[in-house]
């Protein structure tokens, strides 16, 4: 019997629900309408408002987008913290069918210029906090037509340099909340993020309505991020990080409590924020918790309320994992995944196999980056694309496949990512086990990732090499006690010629941003080159393996 669909007899089948993101923020209103999500404002108080404010106000943002000529498909960037404006441009911007381009304000300012303009944004929302950045960018990104500082009349500043600007709470007041939302393909584009961990210059990645959608089922599985409505959950991780690790839609979609930390990510206003609003639940990366843990060692406090913790971005540190799981009773889930993954690609969920060999090989099981949910499909590769044995030894190029992965970047940058059966390089290198934990075991990516932040090695490579004494150079990313990587240069020097340490670092000083300055250079005899005449980065990271940084860089990030 052939195949049945909704244009044949006998007829009769499911409705067509097109999956847009609207209708996670329309299920939260009208389910849980009154459920607060409370924000550190970047004034200073911290505010309240209920999901049904939130629906409300984001659909005067969708009005006044519309009344300033927002077309569909047009770019809506933010350089903003995590707090309720922000989620309110997400659901304004996407429910019109505009796309919310979050832009990481932590890049240097001819980053962000070229991000922006890459992107083609029309208008520009901020935080005060990004006044001084955006001061600089005004004249360097012609195309964006109106700036919004998100803040209300009493604390916008006086005029100063940047042309159409407007505040945001009057941007959006009065504005009318009859507007249509959705209405569209569920494949129409919903987000975009760039990302700086590939090479070459950062590459956009474009979500579809329907991406997030389904990112936010797959996310809601209980060996995933398993949310209920009984959560108080805390997005550390920055709404400008990897489509928030999915939080914006997967918190309202159960119509869990919100609270949103600002641009306070400090130990004592993490801890006060999440002690006082009972926070179930957190997300970030092992920077933040190694520093939140800092502030528990020193004053004593506990974290009575917090449930369990997501570290994801990096590996998660054994001393991590075992001070929160066995000193503050907190669970802690180990998470990888992309940019390019909506981000979740896996999660370290124990199975009753661990469970059986007791607490020991749980939490050193737990050190794997986990598995997969379905919505993933994973596997490990030879360099040919032959797929690998799953025996927890065999290494080999993690590649990946699902609804909520990218198909190719923004504006096909870098062209064809996928290979023949539509799997996507994630550029890391791992093995799986028999049970289906994955273990990254190398990156075959040449960034190096700082506090959960990229650093382009090449940058660094390409400035150094133009010093006059140095022969060849290269960044690696080694193992760092607070920023999980930094960057060590290696430097090869032309023969006869000598050069310091000093004279290496200054002549990088002022031509990179300063957090991605080597925190040690180190002098070899040559530099190995692979087979096809690159920098053999992997026999580098295998020689300095174990590598003790300088007293003064530890202490001094
Ligand atoms: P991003 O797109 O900035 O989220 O970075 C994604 C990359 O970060 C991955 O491809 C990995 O190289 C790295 N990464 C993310 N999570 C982990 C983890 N749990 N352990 C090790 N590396 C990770």
């Amino acid at each position: 019997m052939p195949a049945l669909n909704a244009t044949q007899p006998p007829f009769g089948l499911m409705q067509d629900w097109p999956l847009t993101v609207d209708r996670v923020l329309e299920h939260a209103r009208v389910n849980h309408g009154h459920r607060e999500i409370v924000s550190r404002s970047v004034e200073g108080p911290i505010v309240r408002e209920t999901y049904a404010d939130l629906y409300a106000r984001a659909r005067q943002v969708s009005t006044a987008l519309l009344e300033d000529n927002v077309q569909p498909g047009d770019r809506i960037a933010t350089l903003a913290w995590n707090g309720a404006r922000h989620m309110e441009l997400w659901f304004g911007a996407m429910g019109i069918g505009a796309v919310l381009h979050t832009v990481n304000p932590r890049l240097f300012p001819e980053q962000i210029a070229w991000i922006i303009n890459d992107a083609g944004d029309t208008h520009l929302f901020f935080d005060l906090t990004f006044l001084p950045i955006v001061e600089q960018l005004a004249e360097k990104c012609p195309a964006v037509r109106r700036w919004v500082l998100m803040t209300d009349e009493a604390h916008a500043p006086p005029a100063g340099k940047i042309p159409n600007l407007a505040i945001y709470e009057s941007f959006i007041a009065g504005k009318s909340r009859d507007v249509t939302w959705g209405n569209f393909d569920e494949r129409t584009a919903a987000g975009l993020c760039y990302t700086s961990g590939t090479t070459g210059n950062p590459k956009g990645v474009l979500y579809s309505h329907r991406s997030n959608v389904l990112h936010s089922l797959t996310s809601l599985q209980r060996d995933s991020l398993g949310f209920s409505v009984d959560d108080v959950i805390m997005p550390i991780v920055p709404l400008f990080h990897a489509n928030a690790w999915g939080i914006t839609f997967s918190a309202p979609a159960v119509g869990a409590k919100l609270v949103m930390p600002g641009s306070k990510m400090d130990g004592p206003s993490i801890y006060e924020l999440m002690d006082a609003e009972k926070v179930t639940f957190s997300a970030a990366v092992p920077t933040v918790w190694l520093m939140l843990k800092q502030y528990l060692e020193e004053t004593g406090k506990k974290l009575p309320h917090l449930d369990r913790i997501v570290v994801a971005g990096s590996a998660v540190p054994e001393a991590i994992l075992r001070s929160y799981e066995d000193d503050y009773g907190v669970k802690v889930f180990h998470a990888w995944g992309m940019t390019e993954m909506s981000p979740l690609g896996s999660m370290g969920a124990t199975t009753p196999e661990f469970r059986e060999q007791g607490k020991d090989a749980v939490q050193r099981n737990k050190l794997k980056q986990g598995r997969p949910s379905f919505g993933v499909e994973m596997k490990i590769v030879d360099d040919n694309g032959n797929e690998l044995p799953r025996d927890g030894k065999t290494t080999g190029h993690l590649v990946v496949r699902g609804p909520a992965i990218a198909g190719a970047y923004f504006k096909n940058a870098g062209g064809n990512i996928l290979d023949k059966d539509g799997y996507f390089d994630t550029g890391d290198v791992a093995h799986i086990c028999p049970l289906g934990y994955m273990q990254i075991t190398d990156r075959a990516k040449d960034v190096i990732k700082s506090g959960g932040e990229w650093i382009s090695s090449i940058d660094i490579e390409n400035i150094a090499v133009g010093h006059p004494a140095v022969a060849n150079a290269a960044a690696i990313g080694l193992a760092h006690p607070k920023w999980d990587e930094r960057p060590l240069l290696v430097i090869e020097l032309k023969p006869g010629q000598s050069a310091s340490r000093e004279d290496i670092l200054g002549f990088l000083t002022g031509k990179i941003a300063k957090w991605w300055m080597p925190d040690d250079v180190a002098f070899v005899e040559k530099i190995p080159l692979g087979a096809t005449g690159k920098l053999n980065k992997l026999q580098l990271r295998q020689t300095f393996r174990g590598y003790t940084w300088p007293e003064q860089a530890v202490a001094a990030r």
